[in-house]
């Protein structure tokens, strides 16, 4: 992708680069181990701008673009996977809903303090039943005079105990054909009969913030819903596809970290009197790893390009978002088989990578759900 960065792009790729190494790297292994989520981090990106990149400066944001702000997430995904997906679930799925579908005054009121880094917004669309069949949600919202009552349950939402803000969405009705209609919420995490519990105990993105939301009549005014009421389930379809690139990039700055440190261990372990670089069973195993990262890094690429360009990219997003977090995968399996018995060990960082890669196969959509959405796009019926 390089060859094809501006100058304001790799400008903001050496200087998140070099953050992430000076201030995230040294912290990865603990914030995984201890299970926290690194709030002085979130401060310091905030501080930098990076909460901000994909948003106009009238917003609190830097003016970067989409491909910009990728180029972020993948910098903060190569040295710890939960920094990285909170910071991605922060912009994509807090922030630009926020952005792209709020009125003025929710931008003036919610979307300046996050952009500027004062604060952060998680995105409540998952139920207990409700993962892949966002359609199949039951979270109510009852309208009250001019305001809204809201009750249901959301799980496994990103960022919510650190956050100012969550867009839950929530059954406000049906349509004429008796299908739910779905309105997303903008909440504040103080409102009464809202509780929020990060009890979860996951196999990777151990420091990410990951919680169960109990709503028991929470209250809003009616001007807290998310532009239009009557398309709720299309601004999250959007912010979802927005999101997957995001997920692309993440995964492939995770891949990246497990082949780099691959390549680096085949050079200096030796065995049989010889580099296991020099075997061709492991120079096999680099160069398939090499080549999918390269083809990952170029469909993301093009993802972005698309949304910054606004042209449609809602299959180009599925299908960067399906194939980098599968080869981020094979990537982190193939680095620790190269590692051998070290590679399982903690202080290597190789299983922490594989830990963290496999959540990009089931976050903002699962591998089988990418695979659904790539196929209506290319025109196969609806089952
Ligand atoms: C760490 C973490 C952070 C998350 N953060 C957020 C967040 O911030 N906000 C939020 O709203 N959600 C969040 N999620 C939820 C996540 O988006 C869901 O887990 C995901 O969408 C899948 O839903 P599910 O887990 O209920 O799986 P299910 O939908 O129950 O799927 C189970 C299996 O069935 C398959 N399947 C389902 N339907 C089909 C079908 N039609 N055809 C073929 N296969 C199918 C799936 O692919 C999967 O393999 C998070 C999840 C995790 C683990």
């Amino acid at each position: 992708m390089d060859f094809s960065l501006t100058k304001e792009q790799r400008m903001i790729q050496e200087m998140v680069r070099d953050f992430a190494e000076k201030e995230i790297a040294p912290k990865a292994d603990d914030i995984d181990k201890e299970e926290r989520f690194p709030e002085e981090v979130f401060r310091k990106m905030g501080e930098l701008g990076l909460m901000g990149i994909p948003f106009p400066e009238e917003y609190g944001g830097s003016g970067g673009d989409t491909l910009s702000y990728i180029l972020a997430v993948e910098e903060i995904g190569r040295v710890c996977g939960s920094t990285g997906l909170s910071y991605a679930a922060a912009v994509s799925l807090g922030s630009s809903p926020i952005y792209h579908f709020g009125t003025e005054k929710q931008r003036q009121e919610h979307l300046i303090p996050l952009a500027s880094g004062g604060s952060l917004a998680s995105f409540g669309l998952t139920e207990p039943n409700a993962g892949s069949d966002a359609g199949g949600t039951r979270t109510k919202a009852e309208k009250r005079g001019d305001r809204y009552v809201i009750n249901g349950e959301k799980c496994w939402i990103t960022n919510a105990s650190y956050a100012r803000t969550v867009t839950v969405t929530a059954v406000t009705g049906e349509d004429d054909r008796g299908k739910k209609k779905i309105s997303a919420f903008i909440v504040p995490t103080d409102a009464k009969g809202l509780t929020i519990r990060a009890e979860y105990e996951k196999m990777g993105v151990k420091g990410s913030n990951t919680t169960e939301l109990v709503l028991e009549d929470v209250e809003v005014p009616e001007e807290n819903i998310l532009g239009d009421p009557e398309k709720g389930f299309n601004q999250f379809l959007y912010t979802l596809d927005g999101g997957r690139i995001s997920i692309a990039s993440l995964a492939l700055g995770i891949g990246r970290a497990a082949y780099e440190d691959a390549l680096k261990y085949s050079n200096e372990r030796k065995q049989f009197g010889k580099h296991i670089g020099s075997f061709q069973a492991i120079q096999f195993k680099l160069a398939d790893v090499a080549m999918e990262l390269e083809l990952a890094r170029n469909m993301i690429a093009k993802a972005a390009w698309l949304k910054d360009n606004k042209k449609p990219f809602k299959k180009e997003a599925a299908m960067a978002k399906l194939f980098a977090s599968e080869a981020a995968t094979r990537a982190c399996n193939q680095s620790l088989q190269i590692h051998g018995g070290y590679g399982y060990m903690r202080e290597y960082k190789i299983e922490r990578y594989l830990r963290d890669a496999k959540l990009m196969e089931i976050g903002e959509g699962t591998s089988e759900i990418q695979r659904l959405v790539i196929a209506r796009e290319i025109g196969c019926p609806r089952q």
